[in-house]
């Protein structure tokens, strides 16, 4: 199963740039950076090595296992924006 970005992400980049597959997005140079009210795992590229976790300044993101129960519709809506 991927890692999932919920709201508590404030867009600061930091996962992006240790992702070893440029899995989340929008990145730095894509225009949706700036509407986009958070970032968003690509739940068929991702390959649930962690370093997004750890990385995290806010905790926002978890495997989605393990994410909390009241954060659970973010599994859907990371895959859904990939979806577009
Ligand atoms: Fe990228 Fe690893 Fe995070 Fe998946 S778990 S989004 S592969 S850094």
């Amino acid at each position: 199963m991927p890692h999932v970005i919920t709201d508590a992400c404030t867009k600061c980049m930091s996962c992006v740039e240790v992702c070893p597959v440029s899995c989340i997005h929008p990145g730095l140079i894509e225009p949706e950076l700036d509407t986009a009210p958070q970032l968003y795992i690509d739940p068929d590229e991702c390959i649930h090595c962690g370093a997004c976790a750890s990385e995290c300044p806010v905790d926002a993101i978890f495997p989605a296992e393990d994410i909390p129960a009241d954060k659970a519709k973010f599994t859907q809506i990371n895959a859904d924006y990939y979806k577009k």
